[in-house]
């Protein structure tokens, strides 16, 4: 029996771990996580704003994997591939014939000066809690402060992560003000990008569109603007400074770090992986999900990490290592991105799909699409059950 060892349960590792339990009787399977529930991180910064209660995007690991996978919680500090075994906090290392590491994102900060003492990251379930409470803990102290910056908040970046954010807080606003009796017209949202365009990855008419509406709802943004330090309560650039008592950090992310602790050749902790998903000179080390690096044979530049191409990557992976254990060839990894969605909160969005040609769609269509995509994504890792209990 071939000893698969899968590290990280975010949407590579339990796809990959569900795909291989169907082929269970040639392989022993064991996937590690932090935790004992896996979190859908494309829906954080519901949570974060409070739309979302955490319990409405995770579910147990236990629960929705098949009985024929090992599931150890526990965290990784590092793979030993001399040994071929992973090292654990707690728990002794575990040995392996075949590695799946899909250990997923954190937080990057460009090592700006503050950005990490200073700001909110939303990178899993515990900062997504966090934020919430400091904004509702911020706006509910400013009856007793009257203190303007209690009232403003600076998203930093307009990423995907950042419109998303900005999307749900502007729809939660008015519930806010109602509850926090706050002087509607001294709220103060701004958000500050590096670069001049927000929303890079969608053409200008959509990119456009969110600006708008969301500027329509009171955002400010500040493009062509790069952050170079936060102190407690101000965001500095290199000519102005905004002031603001809560300050959201969604510039962008990283792999874990265990890949640097591990001595892998990588860039921000993502690993160049060959055209099967293998690691160069370790046939039997697949690296997949936000830890991987894949360049798009088109563009020639690297496939963002999205919740699609991990999905999509974990397929590879597990085809691959069932095609190595009956001593066939393994497949290189092709990706054909189906689309991008962007919500603007629970009701609005852009999107770009590539089915059946390129379409583009602005607006409430966009609300009941996101839903769709993200019941999919739960019907795929997890179970019916779990996506209708999700609802
Ligand atoms: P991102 O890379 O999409 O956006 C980060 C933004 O921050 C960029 O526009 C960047 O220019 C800006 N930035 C970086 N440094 C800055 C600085 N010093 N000052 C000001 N601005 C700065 O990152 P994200 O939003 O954190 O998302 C992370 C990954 O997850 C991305 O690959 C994204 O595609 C993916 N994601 C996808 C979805 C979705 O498909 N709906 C949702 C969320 C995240």
């Amino acid at each position: 029996m071939a000893n698969v060892l899968i590290l990280g349960a975010g949407y590579a590792g339990l796809r990959a771990a569900k795909l291989l339990a169907k082929h269970a009787s040639q392989l022993t399977i064991t996937i590690v996580n932090d935790h004992p529930y896996h979190y859908e991180s494309t829906q954080l910064h519901e949570v974060a704003v409070g739309n979302k209660e955490p319990a409405d995007i995770t579910f147990s690991l236990r629960a929705s994997l098949p009985d024929n996978v090992n599931l150890v919680v526990d965290t990784v500090t590092k793979i030993d591939r001399d040994q071929q075994r992973v090292e654990l906090a707690h728990h002794d290392p575990l040995p392996y014939d075949y590695l799946i590491n899909s250990l997923g994102f954190e937080s990057e900060t460009f090592g700006i000066p503050g950005a990490e003492e200073n700001a909110l990251p939303l990178i899993d379930i515990d900062t997504a809690v966090a934020a919430r409470k400091h904004l509702e803990e911020t706006l509910a102290h400013f009856s007793q402060s009257q203190d303007p910056d209690d009232l403003r908040i600076i998203v930093c970046g307009a990423g995907f992560t950042s419109i998303e954010y900005l999307g749900e807080l502007v729809h939660r606003l008015p519930k806010l003000i109602d509850q926090y009796h706050l002087p509607a017209d001294q709220i103060k949202i701004d958000c500050i990008e590096a670069m001049p365009k927000v929303l890079p990855m969608f053409s200008q008419d959509l990119a456009d569109y969110a600006v708008h509406y969301l500027e329509s709802h009171g955002v400010t943004f500040h493009t062509s603007t790069p952050i170079t330090q936060i102190d407690p309560g101000v965001v500095h650039s290199k000519d102005t400074s905004y002031t603001a008592h809560t300050i959201i950090w969604t510039t962008g992310v990283q792999g874990s770090h265990v890949i640097a602790d591990s001595g892998y050749a990588q860039k921000r902790n993502r690993v160049m992986v060959q055209d099967d998903l293998t690691v160069k000179d370790h046939p039997n080390e697949y690296i997949i999900g936000d830890v991987s690096a894949v360049p798009d044979p088109a563009s020639g530049r690297l496939y963002p990490t999205t919740a699609q191409i991990a999905i999509a990557q974990a397929d590879t992976a597990a085809h691959n290592i069932r095609a190595q254990v009956s001593g066939r060839t393994p497949s290189k990894f092709t990706f054909h991105s189906l689309g991008t969605v962007c919500s603007l909160g629970p009701t609005s969005g852009v999107a770009e799909i590539n089915m059946l040609g390129h379409w583009k769609f602005k607006g409430v269509i966009v609300g009941p699409l996101k839903k769709l995509v993200n019941d999919r994504s739960v019907l795929e890792l997890a179970n019916v059950r779990t996506m209708l209990e999700s609802n």
